[in-house]
């Protein structure tokens, strides 16, 4: 058996090895392998084990291993006695003479002494490994559990391309298990070798100049997952050097969703480019903060905006926001989140995702205004000028209440309004009189001066009183040379005062040659009980009560 230890030794050489047996900081017994009882134990083990030679004597290697039989031991041995194995290794437990343990590795060989077969036994007292090895197997654990919770990709290659590390994270990003890549080239499956090769070179270089082991920026690539997809990837790289060979490391991310959408919203806003610029008007695309984002070249041209300037700034130059915000703005530079012009319905358009558009008078212009909300917090904002159609309006608005020759207010309009002081005299109890007047002899006037003149007559009457009444009077033609006046919170006799006073200046009137006209007035207050013709029917009546009696003269209700 060559892997039997021969003992045939000199006698020369036998007390030299009888010390090196004795003194080995190795632990080393022999025992004979039927009995099993030790023939000898080295001072390192019985140190250890804390027996003495004569505890030992009588002892075997099974009542140091509380876990083992004798059969079983013997069973165990059986392979070396058979001759069929030279060597025995295996890692067991000790137990000391105190009854602690401590872990053992033991190398079992038989050896011929003398013509008998003993066992020897080499113990390695293997605490510190097992405990560095638990250490280890802590470290690794943590490590695992770390690596592969992490949803990036974190994979290392050596310095020929193949991988050598693949977590979780990339398995679920590229769709190949670890099995697949291990050893293989990852540039056959995933992205092109050529890409990060420089990038590799170049952190080699930088590490030369004591600049670290990473790339000091985060690469966007492409690469293929195990289906065909092209998915997105931002990686970041670093190198390190083991056993003279170099590794990469690449930890990489998949960005395919977030591509995705910047790709959907570059597409969105080149569409609200174009449809901006095919707008007639100034029209802006603003975010939610009242930051410009795009504009057209009507609102560059009319209103000279920047984007990425602030609508209320750029559109109207702080014009139109509060005081308080236009400080804030002035003194800090920084402007307070609720700040926009007065008239802005921006916040309430993108809050109820609805557009919303009113007119606003700015200054000398009437704007039809936009605000049309376009998800994400966008929305576009447009003005038409359209303060020409504006004052038309107003103009057609103006001919439709007046009369064309004296400008007065017409009768439809005086009764729409006098319809309403009466509905407002009955919410408030407010009072209010109805003047009616009446040129006397005017068909005479007509008759002597020609239609002509009787026309200057009514437009001058109506001058005058229009320039002597309040602006919340309402004077009116009723028809022919008939005029109304409505006036509110006032009495029927402090509206007498002023029909006198109309009286008397239209007698000193000079038109042409015509010197004076003369009138008669009927004057009605208000009741609570009045309708428009309950009113005018008084007023009328107190008029001809007024002609009865001479005309050029005043008659009024005297409320009780
Ligand atoms: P009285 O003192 O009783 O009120 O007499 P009068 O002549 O003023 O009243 P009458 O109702 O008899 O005549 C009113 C005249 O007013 C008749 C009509 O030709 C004239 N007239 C009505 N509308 C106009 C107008 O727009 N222009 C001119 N020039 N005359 C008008
Ligand atoms: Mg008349
Ligand atoms: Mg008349």
């Amino acid at each position: 058996m060559e892997n039997r230890l021969d003992f045939k030794i000199d006698l020369r050489k036998k007390s030299f090895l009888r010390q090196l047996f004795e003194k080995s900081i190795n632990e080393i017994y022999i025992f004979h392998p039927k009995s099993l009882k030790f023939y000898a134990v080295n001072q390192a083990a019985r140190m250890n084990l804390g027996f003495s030679s004569e505890d030992l004597s009588n002892m075997t290697p099974v009542d140091l291993k509380p876990e083992m039989s004798v059969d079983l031991f013997k069973k165990l041995l059986e392979p070396l006695i058979k001759g069929e194995k030279g060597t025995i290794s295996f890692q067991t437990k000790h137990q000391r003479k105190d009854g602690t343990l401590y872990p053992v590795e033991v190398n079992l060989q038989l050896i011929n002494y003398r013509g008998k077969n003993l066992c020897i036994a080499f113990i390695s007292d293997i605490t510190e490994r097992v405990l560095i090895e638990d250490e280890i197997k802590e470290t690794q654990l943590k490590f695992d559990v770390v690596i592969n919770s992490v949803r990036d990709a974190i994979v290392i290659i050596d310095d020929q391309d193949r991988v050598t590390f693949w977590n979780k994270a990339a398995e679920n990003i590229f769709g190949y298990f670890w099995e697949e890549v291990i050893w293989k080239k990852l540039n056959q499956f995933l992205v092109p070798g050529s890409y990060y090769k420089p990038h590799i070179e170049k952190i080699k270089h930088n590490l030369l100049k004591g600049k670290g082991n990473f790339l000091d920026e985060t690469l966007e690539m492409k690469a293929r997952h195990k289906d065909g997809k092209e998915i997105f990837l931002e990686a970041s790289l670093s190198i390190f050097n083991f056993k003279d060979n170099w590794y990469s490391v690449e930890i990489a991310r998949d960005i395919s969703e977030r591509k995705k959408l910047e790709e959907e919203n570059r597409i969105k806003e080149d569409r609200l480019r174009l449809m901006l610029g095919g707008l007639p008007t100034p029209a802006w695309l603003i975010t939610k903060n009242k930051k410009i984002l795009a504009q057209n070249k009507m609102a560059e041209k009319l209103f000279h905006t920047k984007v990425n300037g602030y609508c209320w700034e750029e559109i109207h130059s702080r014009k139109y926001i509060q005081k308080t915000n236009r400080d804030v703005y002035e003194n800090t530079g920084v402007p307070l989140p609720d700040t926009k012009c007065y008239y802005c319905k921006a916040d309430e358009a993108l809050l109820k995702n609805e557009s919303i558009n009113t007119e606003v008078d700015l200054e000398d212009k009437v704007w039809d205004t936009w605000w049309i909300p376009l998800g994400g917090d966008i929305y576009l904002h447009y003005a038409n000028d359209v303060t020409v159609y504006k004052n038309i309006e107003k103009e057609l608005y103006l001919l439709s209440v007046t009369d064309p020759l004296t400008g007065a207010y017409n009768r439809r309009y005086f009764l729409e309004r006098l319809d309403i002081e009466i509905e407002r005299g009955k919410r408030t109890n407010s009072k209010f009189s109805v003047i009616m007047l009446d040129i006397d002899n005017f068909k005479s006037i007509n008759d002597k001066f020609g239609h002509n003149a009787g026309d200057l007559v009514l437009k001058s009457l109506s001058e005058m009183i229009k320039s002597r009444i309040r602006k919340i009077d309402i004077f009116a033609r009723w028809g022919g040379e008939e005029f109304v006046i409505l006036l509110p919170e006032t009495t029927p006799q402090k509206a007498s005062i002023l029909a006198e006073d109309l009286r008397v200046r239209l007698n000193y009137l000079e038109i042409e040659d015509i010197n004076g006209i003369t009138v008669s007035c009927g004057i009605a207050g208000s009741r609570q009980w009045d309708s428009v013709d309950s009113l005018i029917e008084r007023a009328d009546n107190l008029m001809y009560e007024a002609k009865a009696v001479g005309k050029n003269c005043v008659r009024y209700e005297e409320l009780g």
